[in-house]
């Protein structure tokens, strides 16, 4: 697969006023000098006559060459900054097929730039997360692991646990009984650290998990209380209907939205009450699903009722309203008074569904976990380092040692990783 160069659109579709095409591969410099008439000097811009085999001129472009290893492919490579119109780009491609180099996969550069050592799994994601990010809380925990502090994190353990094995193994050819005790205590105190260390880093709430992810916020409540106006107000458009006939919005409505940083689903919620009507009891069981599985309910009553009185999951984030304040109800202790009809108190409620967000995907401390890939390599290094721990021979414990790590290994593709290598590159956009 190496011996091929490969190319790529890097610039999204569409007419713009650049095209970027990148090529990487052994023939990247050849193919550029048939292009580009000669190479120039390395990582200079430099403007040129691109032509095809005939001669034809095809554009005016800017021309990068990159040699390896100190490319992002870490191969030879090659970047043309073209005019942006569709026929110029189609017309280069033409020329590069013809030159011998063929279109990349999806995360073709990444994967090459992986296989060649220029950076571990943990940052090839990072990359992928990085061109995803729509917001700035994601850019920042894209770019932190891009800049490896969630590899070395791993890293860290893996070395710790490199050691704690090889004393493991010395100790093989020693009985127990022969053993001082302080070793033994010291290498358990070591494991114990480490496993709570792993712990703590997968009990974080998945936090990172949630950032990359997006976090849901239901809007839950009784007919009629202002939920679809809410929605409408947050969403800073129409998404719901808003009536005045109780039941109204039927089906549980979505809209996205930043809070915090984080991208946020918003989910209105159907009335939820007991109804005859098949078509809205079926709103009604989804609005409860929804508001189950939600990362926190904003549980809506009208001022002057029981504000929040409702089937609220015990441990879930709730934030609770009392709309209509307009009207002179009560708000009840603990929760925010609103009228959306005058805008009072929209502030507030504002102020609270962000800081919310940022504790939900807590975008401080030590860098958090970010991916289900990474938690199941992690609990199965926990697991076998907790076996470790029981076991009641040195080289059971080696054994068990041995696998943890290789499970951390699996995180930074530091070992044996094969079979992940297509799944993870496949999420990719050709031209990364
Ligand atoms: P939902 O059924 O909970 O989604 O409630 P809606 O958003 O459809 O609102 C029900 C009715 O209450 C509509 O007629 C809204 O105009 C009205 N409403 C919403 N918020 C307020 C408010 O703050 N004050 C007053 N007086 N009426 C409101």
């Amino acid at each position: 697969m190496d011996r091929d160069t490969i190319f790529a659109q890097a610039s999204g579709a569409g007419t713009a006023a650049l095209a970027v095409l990148r090529l990487s591969g052994p023939a990247a410099g050849a193919i550029l000098r048939a292009l580009a008439g000669t190479l120039p000097p390395p990582r200079r811009a430099v403007l040129r006559r691109l032509r095809d085999a005939r001669g034809t001129v095809l554009d005016h472009a800017l021309v990068l060459w990159l040699p390896g290893p100190a490319s992002y492919s870490g191969e030879d490579s090659a970047e043309l900054h073209l005019h942006g119109g569709r026929a110029v780009v189609a017309a280069v491609t033409e020329a590069l097929l013809a030159a011998g180099a063929r279109p990349a996969e999806a995360g073709e550069f990444t994967r090459r730039a992986f296989l060649n050592g220029k950076l571990d799994l943990v940052e090839a994601e990072a990359v992928a997360d990085l061109v995803a990010a729509e917001t700035e809380a994601q850019r920042r925990q894209a770019l932190r692991q891009l800049e490896g502090a969630l590899g070395d994190l791993y890293r860290g353990w893996s070395e710790r646990l490199l050691v704690l094995m090889a004393r493991e193994e010395a100790l093989i050819d020693f009985p127990d009984e022969d053993l001082p005790a302080e070793i033994a205590a010291e290498a358990a105190a070591e494991r114990d650290a480490l496993a709570g260390a792993i712990a703590a880093h997968l009990a974080d709430g998945r936090r990172g998990e949630r950032l990359r992810e997006g976090l849901v916020f239901a809007i839950a409540g009784p007919p009629n209380v202002g939920k679809s106006s809410l929605m409408n107000a947050l969403a800073g458009r129409d998404v719901a209907i808003v009536a005045a006939t109780p039941g109204t919005t039927r089906d549980a409505l979505e809209a996205r939205v930043v809070l915090g940083g984080v991208p946020v689903t918003l989910v209105d919620t159907a009335g939820l009450r007991e109804t005859a009507d098949p078509i809205e009891a079926e709103g009604v069981r989804r609005a409860r699903e929804r508001a189950r599985e939600a990362d926190l309910v904003i549980a809506m009553a009208t001022a002057g009722d029981r504000a929040g009185a409702l089937e609220v999951k015990a441990g879930a984030a709730a934030i609770r309203v009392a709309n209509k304040t307009d009207l002179g109800g009560a708000v009840p202790a603990g929760a925010i008074g609103l009228s959306l009809r005058t805008g009072a108190g929209m502030a507030e409620l504002r102020a609270a569904l962000d800081a919310a967000a940022r504790r939900l995907t807590g975008q401080s401390g030590p860098p958090p976990l970010t991916r289900a890939r990474h938690r199941a390599a992690l609990l199965e290094a926990a697991a076998a380092l907790a076996r470790a721990g029981t076991a009641p021979l040195a080289e059971l414990r080696a054994e068990d040692l041995r696998q943890a790590l290789r499970a951390l290994g699996r995180i930074t593709g530091a070992v044996g990783v094969e079979d992940v290598l297509d799944r993870i590159f496949a999420a990719f956009c050709i031209g990364k």
